[in-house]
């Protein structure tokens, strides 16, 4: 009830926030604000990876391993976006949100999130698809992070969210361990859409951070398998190479 009453803190310093303010100023300080209102890197169009000052200059769109693939049209066309690299204290942000049951960082995620697509004017999707974590892992952690962030990126964005458009298939082992080949063989099949997609639809598929990308890979082709023809990963952050 009291909830209200007690003043927010900024999410990176903890200063309360006394006044109100518009847009991330709810969860940030001014003088924290340009940690995350920074200008963005820019990066691969297709895995979000930054892409160097050379790249740029050549005028890569790509990063080089997305580039061959797209190149050769070997795999179907894949948009994603983040909010940063997967980095300090973001990093922190999100391990704190993922084991420490804090749900007001989802909010502010979410938002974040949210703002970044709109800043950038992308086309936005249609409906909101959190990854799946398997029942199991739902059991012992009793949320999925991603389907929190999911749905505070909805509220902003003013888009539906679906948390059973997909589901787990199988556990998929120490993934962490596996290097960027086996990761992939590991990954096939791991994922099952439960509908078939209804057409002309765009799916926002919503993490928390994009690794290797591969996880994110495999539940595109689930939902492409299930029709889906437009989608836009969308995570708050992507670890660098
Ligand atoms: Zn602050
Ligand atoms: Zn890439």
């Amino acid at each position: 009830m009291g909830g209200a009453l007690v003043p927010r803190r900024c999410i990176a310093c903890q200063t309360p926030l006394h006044n109100k303010r518009p847009g991330l100023g709810r969860f940030v300080c001014a003088s924290c604000m340009p940690m995350i209102d920074h200008r963005e890197a820019v990066r691969c169009k297709r895995c979000a990876l930054a892409l160097g000052p050379r790249l740029q200059a050549f005028g890569w769109t790509h990063c080089r391993h997305c580039k061959p693939l797209v190149e050769h049209l070997e795999c179907a066309p894949l948009e994603c976006v983040v909010c940063s690299d997967y980095v300090a204290p973001f990093d922190q942000w999100i391990a704190l949100l993922k084991y420490g049951n804090n749900h007001g960082l989802a909010r502010f995620l979410g938002d974040w999130l949210g703002t970044r697509v709109l800043e950038l004017g992308m086309d936005l999707p249609d409906v909101l698809v959190p990854l799946p974590v398997s029942p199991d892992k739902l059991k012992l952690r009793g949320y999925n992070q991603a389907a929190l962030i999911a749905r505070h990126l909805g509220r902003r964005i003013q888009r539906p969210v679906h948390t059973h458009w997909l589901t787990k298939t199988r556990e998929l082992g120490a993934q962490a361990a596996l290097g960027r080949d086996d990761r992939l063989r590991n990954l096939n099949n791991a994922f099952r859409a439960t509908l078939c997609v209804p057409k002309g639809i765009r799916i926002g598929l919503v993490d928390d951070v994009i690794t290797t990308g591969a996880t994110i890979q495999s539940c595109s082709a689930a939902l492409r398998k299930a029709g889906a023809e437009s989608i836009l990963t969308m995570a708050v952050c992507r670890t660098p190479e």
